[in-house]
């Protein structure tokens, strides 16, 4: 099968009608139309085997993945799901393994309602996926890192540290386990989209583990913070939880604030949509973060040792 056959039998059924496609696949390029009154949000992530994949990974997860890591910055900013694109290089086309990866893809894409607009499959020694995706949001309401102020509860909208457990069993050799699927199959937090843009100030989307993540927020906002590591959601039947929880990556949970003038509408917002949210801290002026324990009492684990004695769990084997 060549290249125009491929992308024929399998990409060309996920470009549906959609609104504002004019045109979509097919021509040398999309023609889109931008909905009145709103601004576009782009963003864009690619995802290489053997680096953000183990490479026997099977291919349903890696077109689900392509697409969750890049849906994840949108909802980070707020924006709804509009259009992508796809840009796939495999050493080899192989019709079940493209038949699989564009179920995954295609399964993930139905439930954000967002339609293929184009795209370009090569070969390549290494199988690299990297999609764009194109959001919407109400001009001016695009939620951005820098909007942090001392005072704001700091919020993650779940447990973290789960995707590197699951990548632990899996290069363990584990393909069965239930605490695989973070790993396999991360959810982006699609139904947060509305709630943060109207009660979040910041929000950034836990993808390098949440103290880097967490600090970019702060970076933009020039802001501190004090995180109680008594708070921080994660798996305690796991000896190393609050190492995966503070410096694992892959989470696609959500970490933002709210002013405190806005909490019982954000609580009440959030209960009534069935979210989980966990308060993990506070905005303070300043630089950095504060590690706290529940009691008030400096940590001893990450004090003044900055992220170092952890390094971020490789799969580059
Ligand atoms: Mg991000």
């Amino acid at each position: 099968m060549n290249e125009f056959e491929a992308i024929a039998r399998f990409f060309k059924p996920l470009s549906r009608e959609g609104a504002g496609i004019r045109t979509g696949i097919g021509d040398d390029g999309a023609v889109l139309q931008a909905p009145r009154d709103r601004e576009l949000v782009i963003a864009t992530d690619t995802i290489v085997s053997g680096i953000h994949f183990p490479a026997d990974f099977p291919p349903g997860a890696v077109g689900h993945r392509a697409l969750a890591v890049n849906l994840s910055d949108l909802v980070a900013m707020g924006a709804d799901p509009a259009w992508y694109t796809l840009a796939l290089a495999l050493p080899q086309i192989r019709t079940s393994w493209l038949a699989a990866f564009a179920r995954g893809l295609d399964g993930l894409a139905r439930k954000a309602h967002i339609h293929l607009v184009g795209g370009d499959t090569v070969r390549s020694p290494v199988l690299t996926a990297t999609i764009t995706v194109v959001g919407t949001v109400p001009k001016g309401q695009a939620l951005l890192r820098s909007g942090a102020r001392p005072g704001d509860r700091i919020f993650v909208s779940g447990i973290l540290g789960l995707a590197t457990q699951g990548l632990a069993l899996w290069q363990d050799g584990q393909r069965h386990s239930h605490r695989l699927r973070p790993f396999l199959h991360p959810e982006p937090r699609l139904p947060w989209i509305p709630i943060l843009r109207s009660v979040a100030r910041a929000a950034i989307d836990v993808s390098d583990g949440f103290a880097q993540d967490l600090g970019h927020l702060l970076e933009a906002s020039q802001v501190g913070a004090t995180v109680d590591l008594d708070r921080i959601p994660r798996d305690r039947r796991d000896p190393d939880s609050l190492k995966r929880a503070l410096f694992g990556g892959d989470d696609y949970e959500l970490c933002f604030t709210v002013p405190s003038a806005r909490l019982s509408v954000f609580r009440a917002r959030a209960r009534r949509a069935r979210l989980t949210f966990f308060e993990v801290g506070r905005v303070i002026p300043g630089k950095g973060i504060c590690w706290q324990k529940s009691d008030g009492s400096p940590s001893p684990e990450i004090k003044g040792s900055g992220f170092d004695h952890f390094a971020k769990p490789e799969m580059r084997r």
